[in-house]
């Protein structure tokens, strides 16, 4: 089992994406990026939903 996000489904003009073997350490490499890449982002609360649900399973 793999998890990935591509950060262009957040809407973002970006062409990261991220795959790991589980979900937390996912959502670890994504905050990280998002704290350099998107720092607008990252005050918005929404944001951790809106990646739990762009999170695909593979
Ligand atoms: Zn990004």
């Amino acid at each position: 089992m793999t998890y990935s996000l591509t950060c262009a489904d957040t809407g973002a003009n970006c062409p990261g994406s991220f795959t790991t073997e589980n979900q937390d350490e996912l959502m670890e490499h994504v905050m990280l990026h998002a704290q350099r890449a998107h720092p607008e982002l990252v005050g918005n609360e929404q944001l951790g939903a809106m990646v739990k649900t762009l999170i695909k399973q593979g």
